[in-house]
């Protein structure tokens, strides 16, 4: 039996409790013992001044400190150039072999933006993508897969739309998360104790 490898890509500027909720829910429901969150590089225009890749890492690092679930997948901050998700599932393939289902994790947003990706078609084949929603599923979602008949075949198009998951609702993100420091007010709860520490420790969000 082939055991899933549940990919959670994002900039985790910072991570926050939001991610991991979100990540462990969509492991137990499709049964998966692993989950490898994946950050992503940042271009120069998006990036937070002051905050270096190696702190985003460390952060992710911190969060997931003694919970096996969790591992840290570093490759696309090891990669120049922007990051392609066809690109990061090729490299995971070949780190973890034929044997592991590859989960990749997007929210609906990205969901019906799939189509844009670059090789999008090869994605949905290199990894089973799952999209996770809060409930209710919106009522014009199939009208809005249709329009990506373009991208992807029937068949894929069918598996995506099965793939679609109910997540718990978390009305937290990192953009809340900065603004919050910045306005001196407290993170407390939103990340794990560990990452409020480092972020206080070394200054980070407070420009
Ligand atoms: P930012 O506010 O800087 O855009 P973010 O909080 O959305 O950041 P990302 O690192 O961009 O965090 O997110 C990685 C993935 O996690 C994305 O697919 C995003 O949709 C998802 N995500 C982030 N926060 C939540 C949340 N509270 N509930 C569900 N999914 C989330």
């Amino acid at each position: 039996m082939r055991q899933p490898l549940i990919c959670f890509g994002g900039t985790f500027n910072p991570v926050h409790v939001g991610h991991l909720i979100i990540a462990r829910a969509v492991a137990e429901q499709l049964g998966a013992k692993r989950v490898s969150l994946i950050p992503s590089a940042i271009p120069p225009h998006k990036a937070c001044p002051g905050v270096r890749a190696d702190d985003r890492l460390e952060m992710l690092h911190l969060a997931v400190q003694g919970d096996e679930l969790f591992e840290v997948n570093r490759t696309e901050l090891e990669r120049p150039g922007p990051s392609y998700t066809v690109d990061t599932l090729k490299s995971l393939r070949r780190l973890h072999g034929p044997d592991v289902e590859l989960v990749w994790v997007i929210g609906l947003d990205s969901l019906v933006e799939l189509g844009t990706w670059r090789q999008a078609s090869e994605v949905v084949e290199l990894a089973r993508v799952v999209t996770a929603v809060r409930p209710p599923v919106p009522a014009d979602l199939d009208d809005r897969l249709a329009l990506m008949a373009n991208a992807f075949t029937p068949q894929q198009l069918l598996r995506l739309r099965a793939d679609i998951l109910p997540t718990p609702l978390l009305d937290i993100s990192a953009t809340q998360i900065r603004a919050r420091v910045r306005e001196r007010r407290s993170i407390r709860y939103l990340v794990p104790d560990r990452v409020d520490e480092y972020i206080a420790r070394h200054g980070l969000y407070r420009l």
